[in-house]
């Protein structure tokens, strides 16, 4: 259910509409829009009487909302959200460009990438230092050494970091270090991580599972905004298909879905979504054209001696080709870069 305030309720409306919410056991998430706030309740297990808020000073309706994802959902908010990374924009009309290698390796790989990318037009960077290997054999990265690499990068190029956390054990200590928290599509529907993910005053980019229905994408981000992050990105980056000309198959039909039932920005991964390096910078195009709201993109300057995903990584300088593209492209779709 939403409460939805009218334009004119004050603050004190909207604390006593909480404080009415909080008396029956259930959780109130006031959520300012542009014209008005409207308040969701979670935490009711059947049905909750409208009559309990509609005569409240400052309410102007109460509505169901018919959606199982209730916070992430249009219903609960119309306008688009923005996240701010580190003071870039994720959701506005500006594209958010990501970039960076797949794994921290060292401090010269990390620092000269990041220069590389910022150069070629990239507003964020992402690397990882924890990553999920298929195998127990490969790089499992630097851990707390590629945080503190990490760091180094923001203070060289000026880029917000955004790197992966793996477990709630280390939450805390990539959340000092880092912009914005991402989560693995091996990881999406780890729950106790996204509960405590919840709780963190930092954002979180949460990727499609590589299984995973956009039901399921959506409840999973319930989970953060449910426990209190607003700040969430989504990021389609490929699902498992009988397909195996790519590493994944990239959903893009994914994106305007997800833009019609959500307020979320997402993005899209073409690495990841394909695998292939030659087939990056069409499926950005793509990407772009389908409304993504940024592009993540792994570049790496050896792509052959990269201890993960080299295969798929592109050079600096296919990656700058990428971003004057891209550039020109988006007004197309009434975009900027
Ligand atoms: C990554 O971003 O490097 C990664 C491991 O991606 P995914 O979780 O989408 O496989
Ligand atoms: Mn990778």
């Amino acid at each position: 259910m939403l409460i939805v305030m009218d334009a004119a309720a004050t603050v004190e409306d909207v604390r006593r509409v909480v404080g009415a919410v909080e008396g029956l056991g259930l959780q109130a998430h006031p959520i300012p829009g542009a014209q008005r706030t409207a308040i969701g309740i979670t935490g009711n297990r059947g049905t909750v009487d409208p009559g309990a808020f509609e005569n409240l000073p400052g309410v102007s309706e109460v509505i169901p909302v018919s959606a199982p994802y209730k916070l992430v959902s249009r219903e609960s908010k119309r306008e688009n959200t923005v996240v701010s990374i580190g003071g870039v924009p994720v959701g506005g009309a500006r594209l958010a460009i990501v970039a960076g290698p797949c794994a921290v390796e060292s401090e010269e790989q990390a620092v000269e990438i990041g220069r590389r990318v910022r150069d070629g037009g990239a507003g964020l960077y992402r690397g990882g230092a924890y990553k999920p290997r298929t195998s127990p054999y490969s790089f499992q990265g630097l851990g707390v050494a590629g945080l503190k690499i990490l760091a180094r990068v923001r203070e060289e190029t000026g880029l917000p970091i955004i790197t992966e956390v793996l477990d709630t054990d280390t939450v805390d200590v990539v959340a000092e270090y880092a912009d914005c928290l991402q989560v693995g599509a091996r990881n999406m529907q780890n729950f106790s991580l996204l509960k405590r993910l919840g709780t963190v005053r930092k954002p979180v980019l949460l990727k499609r599972g590589m299984s995973a229905t956009i039901e399921e994408l959506l409840l999973a981000a319930e989970y953060l905004l449910a426990e209190g992050n607003y700040d969430v990105i989504l990021c389609e980056r490929g699902v498992r298909t009988f397909a195996d000309h790519t590493r994944n198959t990239l959903d893009l039909s994914a994106v305007p879905y997800v833009q019609r039932i959500s307020h979320l920005p997402i993005l899209v991964d073409p690495s990841h979504g394909t695998g292939k390096r030659s087939k990056v910078l069409p499926l950005s195009r793509a990407a772009v054209a389908v409304g993504a709201d940024g592009l993540l993109i792994e570049v790496h300057h050896e792509p052959e001696r990269a201890l993960s995903d080299g295969p798929q990584a592109i050079l600096p300088e296919m990656f700058r080709e990428l971003v004057d593209e891209i550039r020109r492209l988006a007004p197309v779709v009434g975009r900027s870069v």
